[in-house]
């Protein structure tokens, strides 16, 4: 991981025992861990369906009190039977020492941090320090909340620094305000993002968490694997309608088999010739753009200093607008989304403004 801070963060893909380098990595198993029979009817089923590791929530953070908040450290035991019975690595989530240090004890496998923790950095310091004296635990780190990646990022780099190099991080999507198609917004441009600055980073997708609903579980998790992700966790459940937590999102263990067998795994490694074609031709666009870009830079400078002679002010918010309504409107004429043109636009324009206004007070020096 080489991100711009002093610290030299080298982050290699995660290897987990009796996995390796096996991708698409699967973590399934129940949203929270219920009873030892709920536990071991649902691990049994998944380690059929194939998963070799086993997710169950011990301690569940509810958004608001007086739900089901999880059954504490008694859970960890049931965890322990799955591991026995089935051979499957376990996980379980961590927000506090005290759950790092149960959950050591216990043997559990993995640890992941949760998307309401990975939030909060004094808690994730605390769980980087609880892990201190024994930095061979893999931690998986949700995106925080909010979509905000320098967070997430910071997280990762607590954890680093506290010497737990195996390292992954878990897209669950972020939370908005209202109702939408999906319970978290996927944003997918913030885990390609992240790929991009913690480079070797391993990244997986959780469809449940980000769909909130049964049926989008298939195609968000074919998306995640068509985009690059290294695995998917995903909640099942042996009697889903009967959960306590998140039961519009688990699925069977047989739901589960039939999602995994469709999946189409696509290789990432492979670069083809014609490919490499194609991102020549992409490279000569991006040229081409950037220096279309700066000769529209270099007029809108002239334009300022236009203003700026004639005494007008910069932000004209007719001409704003019928520019934004003329080049959506060319857009969708071109087969493109008006909305995405729209974006640009404004980016454009943006920095259109920023220019002139330079060209003002540059010109105000003189
Ligand atoms: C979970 O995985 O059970 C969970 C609570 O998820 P998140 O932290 O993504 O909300
Ligand atoms: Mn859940």
């Amino acid at each position: 991981m080489n991100d711009k801070k002093q610290t030299q963060y080298v982050i290699e893909p995660l290897r987990l025992d009796g996995i390796d380098n096996e991708r698409p990595i699967i973590i399934s198993g129940p949203c929270s861990a219920e009873s030892e029979a709920q536990m071991l009817a649902t691990a049994h089923g998944v380690a059929k369906a194939g998963v070799k590791i086993f997710r169950a929530g011990i301690w569940k953070p509810r958004t608001r009190p007086g739900g089901f908040e999880g059954v504490g450290a008694p859970g960890l035991a049931w965890l322990q039977k799955v591991k026995q019975e089935t051979g499957m690595l376990v996980t379980t989530e961590v927000a506090n020492r005290v759950h790092v240090q149960a959950a050591l004890e216990a043997g559990i496998d993995l640890l992941w941090v949760g998307a309401r923790t990975s939030a909060n950095p004094f808690a994730v310091q605390e769980i980087a320090d609880a892990l201190r004296s024994t930095p061979d635990v893999p931690v998986l780190v949700k995106n925080p909340v909010n979509p905000d990646l320098e967070l997430w990022i910071g997280a990762l780099q607590r954890l680093y620094n506290a010497g737990i190099h195996r390292l992954g991080a878990i897209h669950r999507g972020f939370s908005a305000y209202g109702q939408h198609l999906y319970r978290n917004d996927p944003q997918w441009h913030i885990p390609i993002e992240l790929h991009r600055r913690l480079h070797g980073l391993t990244i997986l997708c959780d469809p449940s968490h980000m769909g909130g609903k049964r049926e989008l579980i298939a195609p968000l998790s074919q998306q995640a694997l068509d985009m690059g992700f290294d695995g998917l966790m995903i909640e099942s459940h042996c009697d889903p309608d009967g959960a306590l937590s998140d039961k519009n999102q688990q699925i069977t263990p047989e739901s589960l088999s039939v999602i995994l067998t469709s999946l189409v795994k696509r290789d990432t490694h492979q670069s083809t010739e014609s490919l490499s074609l194609l991102r020549r031709r992409i490279d000569r666009c991006d040229t081409e753009l950037l220096e279309l870009l700066n000769r529209r830079m270099r007029v809108c400078r002239e334009i300022g200093l236009f203003k700026k002679e004639h005494n007008m002010q910069v932000v004209q918010a007719q001409r704003y607008d019928d520019i934004m309504r003329e080049r959506c409107d060319q857009a969708r004429e071109l087969g493109m989304s008006p909305d995405f043109m729209g974006v640009v636009m404004q980016a454009i324009h943006e920095e259109s403004v920023r220019q002139q206004i330079e060209v003002f007070s540059v010109s105000e020096l003189k």
